[in-house]
């Protein structure tokens, strides 16, 4: 019997194997996505909302802000609309936007936080800790989160309808009818696995996923503290392991995860958890015997290195996961949905003042970010493909110096980074200091990611220079665009936070 078949419950098991089930299937040549999106030249009569969603666990946060800024909204959940019991990990400068867009008061927002941690470390084998502050500090309940906005939307009226799921939607020249829903614009907050997201996609497959399992377990010594990365082996099977370890409500969160391509050779999650258990012992020192799993832990996050999808259909915006815009380094989508929340909001509202519902003016609420597309190349560098023939540390002396490199320039450099913001002048400083100190090492990353990675990764880092100077140009005329006749308003406005956001020139500013 294996440690995971020992160790995790009969219905677990069967759920791992399922979503194990699903990792294979990507990884073997794909059926054609179905056709659940159609188009109709005639228009509809009637149209009930402004905005139905379909998906509620990130959906809710939208479907809320949305309806308190007075909009109809409709918001459709397969399930109940429930939250999960195990925390989402944010930063605690990311959560005031629930205050400012009066979603949560301040004493709700304080219940929301279930765990505060009081530094976190990145560890490197042979290398110092290095310790910060203030980066994903906060594990929020997202069973009280979601409960509270729940009630939120239906004071401002939205509608909800759960235990009811998506199943098509037709596009007409005025609206959009799903089911019995018809609506002037549609959100798809349905997750990675999206029909509409896959239907967009066209089969593609995603260059890279981020794997992951882990448990919340109690039994550990008592630990306030986290561990925001954590290597403990060299590559091994061409997989770099990466620990993440948190302070959690019912216990202690650990996380093992690994970043990978779609070969076959690939590990399963099965054989990932199995090395989880082997190894979780030596990195927390207790024993597996000593605790008491309360919930096991897994997934894998889909990332493609063209980015977002944008809006591929008119009146059809997707968010959260099933939009693919966050970042390809982290499993984050919860904190990336709170970060753009804002953005979101106020841009939907205007798409549907100024009738600005065709794919071009909704791409531009999912725009191009060369930030996150920069991060692209250090995706890379942590996925050894099959059969590559690279230094069993490599991974972890690049990563080791690239941390140790961003300690030295500060916490400005260093804090962003680590909350998935990437910006241009904390790179290019990171790098330059890098080459300078390690130009072996920096050589060796050429080699293992090749010319064209290269090339294209040049792309994106020029993008974000020029994203940086436009947003620091125009940030003050907000107002001017203001003033403009529509569609020029929105769109500019739209330029004005794709320039900010993918410069991540919005890290700090909640509260503007
Ligand atoms: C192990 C693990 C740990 C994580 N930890 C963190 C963390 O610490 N911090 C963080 O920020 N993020 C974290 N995440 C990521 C976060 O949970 C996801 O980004 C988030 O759940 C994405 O929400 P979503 O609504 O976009 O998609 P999903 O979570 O996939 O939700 C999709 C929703 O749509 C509904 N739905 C699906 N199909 C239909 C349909 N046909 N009709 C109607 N409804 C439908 C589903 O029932 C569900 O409610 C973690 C994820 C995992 C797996």
């Amino acid at each position: 019997m294996s440690l995971t078949e020992k160790w995790l419950k009969p219905s677990t098991l069967a759920d791992l194997r399922r979503v194990d089930a699903g990792w294979l299937a990507l990884r073997q040549a794909q059926e054609p996505p179905k056709t659940v999106v159609q188009k109709s030249a005639s228009r509809l009569t009637d149209i009930s909302f402004d905005v139905a969603i379909a998906g509620g666990t990130l959906g809710i946060l939208l479907g809320a802000a949305l309806a308190k800024q007075g909009l109809r909204v409709a918001l459709i959940e397969r399930g109940m609309l429930r939250g999960r019991a195990q925390e989402w990990n944010i930063s605690r400068s990311d959560l005031d936007i629930f205050v400012e867009l009066e979603l949560l008061t301040p004493a709700e927002l304080e219940r929301a936080m279930a765990t505060h941690c009081s530094r976190s470390a990145i560890r490197f084998p042979g290398a110092k800790p290095i310790w910060v502050e203030g980066v994903l500090d906060i594990g929020i309940d997202p069973i009280y989160l979601l409960a509270v906005l729940k009630e939120k939307f239906l004071q401002c009226g939205g509608q909800l309808f759960e235990n009811t799921a998506f199943m098509g939607a037709t596009i007409h020249p005025n609206g959009v009818q799903a089911g019995a829903l018809t609506c002037r614009l549609f959100v798809d907050a349905m997750g990675h696995l999206s029909p509409i997201t896959q239907q967009a996609r066209n089969g593609q497959k995603p260059e890279g996923i981020c794997l992951v399992v882990g448990s919340c377990a109690q039994g550990f010594a008592a630990n306030d503290e986290s561990d925001l990365i954590a290597s403990l082996t060299p590559v091994v099977n061409y997989c770099q392991y990466l620990w993440e370890t948190f302070p959690a409500r019912d216990g202690r969160t650990t996380y093992l995860f690994t970043y990978v391509d779609t070969s076959l050779e690939r590990p399963s999650l099965e054989a990932l958890f199995e090395d989880y258990l082997r190894v979780l012992p030596d990195y927390q020192g207790t024993a597996l015997e000593a605790l008491q799993i309360e919930r096991s832990l897994f997934g894998l996050f889909p990332a493609y290195q063209s980015g977002g999808i944008g809006s591929r259909f008119d009146r059809v915006l997707a968010v959260g996961d099933s939009s693919g815009s966050q970042s390809p380094l982290s499993f984050g989508g919860f904190g990336a949905m709170v970060r753009h929340l804002k953005r979101l909001t106020f841009g939907i509202c205007e798409s549907l003042q100024w009738d600005c519902l065709e794919s071009p003016d909704l791409d531009q609420l999912q725009p191009y970010q060369p930030n996150l597309a920069a991060t692209w190349l250090f995706q890379k560098t942590m996925c050894v493909e099959v059969n590559q023939k690279i230094g069993p540390d490599q991974v972890n002396r690049l990563l080791s110096s690239v941390f140790v490199q961003m300690e030295s320039l500060g916490s400005e450099v260093l804090r962003p980074f680590l909350q998935d913001v990437v910006q241009f002048q904390a790179l290019t400083k990171t790098l330059l200091s890098l080459a300078i100190a390690e130009p072996g090492l920096v050589a060796g990353i050429v080699a293992q990611v090749g010319p064209w990675a290269l090339l294209d990764w040049s792309r994106h880092y020029l993008s974000l220079g020029l994203y940086s100077g436009l947003y620091r140009l125009f940030e003050h005329q907000h107002s001017f665009f203001a003033n403009l006749p529509a569609p020029w308003c929105y769109r500019l406005k739209r330029s004005l936070d794709a320039w900010e956001y993918g410069s991540g020139s919005d890290l700090g500013k909640i509260g503007r």
